[in-house]
């Protein structure tokens, strides 16, 4: 393997995948780097909203969903207390992050990129070319020191990716909640298709939605003691489904859970020399409809022209730049997101919601529809 890249993507998840295309299809050396083997499951709602779908399309990926039999969404379901709300959400897909992002990296590599899976990297200090960066590949072998013109950051929520060159780069938000999922079969046909059925409880969410393989996928938020306190995350997750009024599956008991670090995170830094970072790692809310992954393709689709641009000298500019673009593709809308969460916390305020919702659906409308609005940025493709 060649000891010298234009770019280094770490991480191989929905924002190193596309920016790995990206930068590959405009005749960029790029080398996209993962520390796990794929497919694999993860911890995500899998659901995606017209934000990603844009976001898709301005890469060049337009038929990317239809391709691989993702599941057309269309409505959002709202459970709390014995109460439903159904609001529209056109323009949405169910797949799962096993195909997702395997179907990511397959373009990378058709486009040129070299992928190497079941690697660990990290950030070292500055070379004559650009970044040295450390591969650890799983399994013993030893270490290698490669080095690029630029290194994409996109290892999600909680990496250690900076560790060395700038130890306390994210930080989690004091109550955060922590995120949870499991791969459930529906025998029972609870859950139809085409839509996110939102089971809003006392002590966090659980959202459902079925995949392209029939299986339903669960992604859950929850405040950390009500999972102590329930006596684990599978009555976490029923007592929440209860509280909401939706039925229980039989297999939720038998399910396999898998569980994330705290979800609210903010990261310090966005940039260095000659690195950028994308995705969760520049901090991330909790979610709600669907949201994170569309704001990791927003930047894995806007990134490859500023590394093409610093295949020549790095300014400070083009950092400040891509904050700036960072600001407007994502962090003003995990704003919204963020306030939302934190609503959903009080029972005050869902209570309005719901209220409202039956009254007035307009207003809960246009709040869904202000978070899954596609970015003008992206819009114009
Ligand atoms: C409970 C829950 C439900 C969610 N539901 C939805 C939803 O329905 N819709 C939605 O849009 N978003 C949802 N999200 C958010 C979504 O999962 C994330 O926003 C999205 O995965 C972020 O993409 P990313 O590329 O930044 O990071 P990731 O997808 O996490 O990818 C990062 C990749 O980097 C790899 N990696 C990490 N460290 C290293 C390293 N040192 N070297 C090499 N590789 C490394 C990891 O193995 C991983 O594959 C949900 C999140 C949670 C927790």
């Amino acid at each position: 393997m060649p000891n010298s890249w234009d770019v280094i993507v770490i991480g191989a998840g929905v924002a190193g995948g596309l920016a790995a295309f990206d930068c590959a299809r405009r005749g960029l050396r790029v080398l996209l780097v993962e520390k796990r083997s794929f497919p694999r499951w993860k911890v995500c709602g899998c659901c995606f909203n017209a934000n990603a779908m844009a976001a898709l399309t301005a890469a060049g990926l337009p038929n990317l969903f239809s391709d691989q039999g993702a599941v057309p969404l269309d409505q959002l379901r709202l459970g709390w207390g014995g109460r439903t709300l159904n609001l529209a959400l056109p323009g949405g897909w169910a797949l799962s992050r096993e195909r997702f992002d395997q179907a990511l990296v397959n373009a990378a590599q058709a486009a040129g990129a070299t992928v190497r899976f079941q690697t660990g990297a990290v950030l070292e200090e500055m070379s004559a070319l650009g970044r040295m960066v450390r591969l650890r590949p799983a399994g013993g072998a030893s270490a290698e020191r490669i080095q690029a013109r630029v290194v994409l950051v996109a290892a999600g929520l909680q990496h250690q990716v900076l560790a060395t060159s700038h130890p306390a780069s994210a930080d989690s938000t004091p109550g955060s909640r922590i995120g949870a999922g499991c791969l459930i079969s529906d025998e029972d046909g609870l859950f139809e298709s085409g839509a996110i059925h939102m089971a809003i409880g006392r002590s966090g969410y659980v959202g459902l939605v079925r995949r392209e393989d029939g299986a339903l996928n669960l992604a859950a938020a929850f405040d950390r003691t009500a999972v102590q306190s329930s006596g684990g995350v599978t009555h976490a997750a029923e007592l929440v489904l209860r509280q909401a009024g939706f039925p229980l599956p039989h297999s939720l008991e038998t399910s396999r859970w898998q569980l994330t670090s705290a979800l609210t995170r903010r990261a310090d830094v966005f940039s260095g020399d000659r690195f950028l970072l994308l995705g969760d790692s520049t901090g991330y809310v909790e979610p709600f409809t669907g949201e994170g992954m569309a704001w990791a393709l927003a930047a894995g689709a806007a990134v490859a022209p500023f590394v093409q641009e610093a295949q020549g000298e790095w300014t400070t500019d083009l950092e400040h730049r891509w904050q700036r673009r960072l600001e407007t593709l994502t962090i003003r809308r995990q704003r919204l997101c963020g306030l939302l969460s934190t609503l959903l916390r009080h029972p005050l305020a869902i209570h309005a919601l719901f209220r409202a919702g039956s009254q007035w659906p307009a207003i809960p409308q246009r709040i869904i529809s202000s978070l899954n609005q596609v970015s003008p940025l992206l819009a114009s493709h």
